[in-house]
């Protein structure tokens, strides 16, 4: 068997980390450098376990696919991987491995190194991330055969929401559900909501402990993130990635008696009602037409197509809202941060959403707002408002960084 480097082995300044986010038929990965986030290759492996399963790997500005051959799962993807980065001459810059995982529960707040008990911890939380953490498992597998000698650290999903007091985590349950079977609410892109979160405090020029910002992830999935002194206080998405504001095709809060009435009254199997609540609704189900926010912009600007229109200013109005609501967790407020593919891209969507927040004295210098896409940007509120940020994200860095950061720490 091949022996494991130690952390004390692993130097943080000359390497770089294979960052590896895995789900039930794809594997994103990307090969970071921690200290400065810079891309040495990234790609995506997708389609797997059919046969048109296939990888991409892209270096600098060459793209290159490859066919897949037969079991055409995960393995064989990372087979090609590791073949590419050795022909690259990669392979030996690699220190470690660190696996995006979606759900950390109650006992991870921290990145943590993979062993046979935090295998154990992930495998326990499937329950509650039944659609993630099984893919996560496969992903740390996989890499523990094809990257025998490296270590590999989990960085959750779930972890920076950790912070969150009782009063936000808890949902008007019987207080027994949360305290026997662990139902209450956990939070998701957390990694993404620490990332801008570090990046608007870098704009304030204060530490992240000294910031309080609104975040608002906006992509195919959504959450919004209230952060008091640098750290997350309530977030819009709950035990599962299912609640809160509208989204692609999750329809975000409902009342818990529609789902009733659909078993009950309307012939829907559980299965049924899974589907439509997270795959059927959304900005897919209110317009009929797409989940993706630029179809529906076209259709609605285009071709004045009204349930386009609707999808998105209910999408709008029920974000604001969410927005808003954090002014109760919040005695000061720095600004709010637009993030996510959504987020950083459209210019109509943050328009819509910031016209419904004056209150909060958010206002959008609309000539800065419509010259903002594809990420970073300084402040985007008029002057004397509150500052609007938009800020692209990168969850692969911040894995990266943690990664390293954690194996230097053990060193120690
Ligand atoms: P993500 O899940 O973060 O990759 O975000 C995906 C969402 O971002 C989809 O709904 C896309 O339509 C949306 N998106 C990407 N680029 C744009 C754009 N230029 N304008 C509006 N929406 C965009």
């Amino acid at each position: 068997m091949t022996q494991q480097k130690s952390p004390s082995q692993v130097s943080v300044n000359t390497t770089a980390i294979l960052v590896i986010n895995c789900g039930s038929s794809s594997v994103k990965f990307s090969l970071i450098r921690p200290l400065t986030g810079e891309t040495l290759l990234s790609g995506l492996a997708e389609c797997l376990l059919s046969s048109t399963a296939r990888i991409t790997i892209k270096q600098g500005e060459e793209k290159q696919s490859y066919k897949l051959t037969a079991p055409f799962n995960h393995q064989a993807a990372l087979t090609v991987l590791v073949e590419h980065l050795r022909q690259l001459n990669l392979v030996q810059y690699i220190s470690a491995i660190g696996h995006r995982v979606v759900h950390g529960g109650e006992h991870y707040s921290e990145p943590r190194l993979i062993t046979e008990v935090v295998e154990q911890a992930i495998a326990q939380l499937a329950k509650l991330a039944p659609l993630h953490n099984p893919a996560n498992l496969i992903g740390i597998k996989s890499c523990q055969q094809a990257f025998a000698d490296l270590p590999q650290v989990a960085v959750f999903d779930t972890a920076f929401h950790q912070s969150m007091p009782e009063k936000a985590y808890l949902y008007g349950l019987p207080y027994s559900l949360y305290k026997e079977h662990g139902i209450r609410r956990y939070g998701f892109h957390g990694t993404s909501h620490y990332f801008v979160a570090k990046q608007a405090a870098k704009y304030l020029n204060k530490p992240l402990e000294q910031c309080n910002l609104i975040s608002a992830h906006l992509g195919n999935g959504c959450s919004v993130t209230v952060i008091k002194n640098g750290k997350s206080v309530d977030t819009s998405m709950g035990m599962t990635p299912g609640e809160g504001v509208m989204m692609g095709t999750r329809c975000g809060d409902i009342d818990a008696g529609i789902l009733f009435h659909l078993v009950d009254n309307l012939g829907y199997a559980i299965n049924d009602v899974d589907k439509l609540v997270n795959k059927e609704s959304g900005l897919l189900g209110v317009s009929g037409l797409s989940n993706d926010c630029r179809t529906l912009e076209k259709a609605m600007l285009e071709d004045n197509h009204v349930q386009a229109t609707l999808a998105l200013t209910v999408f709008c109005y029920r974000i604001a809202k969410s927005i808003a609501s954090y002014s109760a967790s919040l005695t000061q407020l720095d600004g709010l941060i637009f993030t996510g593919g959504i987020g950083e891209n459209s210019s109509w969507v943050r328009t819509e959403i910031v016209k419904q927040l004056g209150l909060l004295n958010f206002s959008l210098d609309e000539d800065k707002n419509q010259a903002t896409r594809f990420g970073a940007s300084a402040n985007i509120a008029t002057k004397n408002a509150r500052a609007i940020w938009v800020i692209a994200t990168n969850e692969e860095w911040v894995i990266a960084e943690q990664s390293a950061l954690l194996l230097k720490n053990l060193a120690k």
